[in-house]
């Protein structure tokens, strides 16, 4: 669970209003900035980019940490020191790392100066749109507790591999 957010979604005793058009990222408050994550869970798949041309591919595997049903990270606080190639994303270091989310992430769109999609919770007033919507991975994500690592590195190796969710398209 994301802190200090309900499981609506919703920031308990604050109106957000479209913060995220007025404040600059570095100066909103904690809750503000985690309100801003959509909990899609596409940035805990694993990923795959193309020898060549650099397309990438998200994968239908997930970090083990990843409850593929509810898209949310089942131990979110101390989630680096469980896993420790876990990407913390933070206002300082968005302009570094922004690239290496899925363009559908919100905190991507932002600092790339786009606006909320539609799915987002916050334009919707509601957290189910983001899996209405088919951007989340519900229903499609396996953890990769499931999957022996000698499949999963074969499984990835291969052309045009089932276990190939998407390719990251700018939206
Ligand atoms: S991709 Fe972005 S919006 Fe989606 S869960 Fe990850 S941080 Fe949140
Ligand atoms: S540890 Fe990181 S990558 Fe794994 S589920 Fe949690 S937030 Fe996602």
């Amino acid at each position: 669970m994301k802190p200090g957010v309900s499981s609506e979604g919703v920031v308990a005793g604050e109106t957000l209003g479209s913060f995220w058009e007025t404040i600059p990222l570095e100066q909103m408050t904690p809750d503000q900035w985690e309100s801003l994550c959509d909990r899609c869970g596409r940035c805990c798949l694993y990923k795959v980019e193309k020898a060549g041309d650099g397309r990438v591919f998200y994968t239908a595997v997930a970090c083990r940490l990843l409850d593929c049903e509810s898209c949310l990270c089942k131990d979110y606080e101390v989630r680096k020191n469980v896993i420790h190639r876990c990407l913390l994303i933070t206002p300082s270091n968005l302009e570094t790392i922004h690239g290496l989310l899925p363009a559908t992430c919100a905190y991507r769109r932002i600092f790339e100066g786009k606006n909320l999609a539609c799915w987002h919770p916050l334009i919707s007033g509601s957290p189910d749109t983001v899996h209405e919507a088919g951007i989340s991975v519900r229903s499609m994500a396996v953890s990769e507790a499931l999957v022996h690592p000698d499949d999963l590195e074969y499984l990835l190796k291969e052309e045009g591999s089932s276990l190939f969710l998407f390719e990251d398209k700018h939206y």
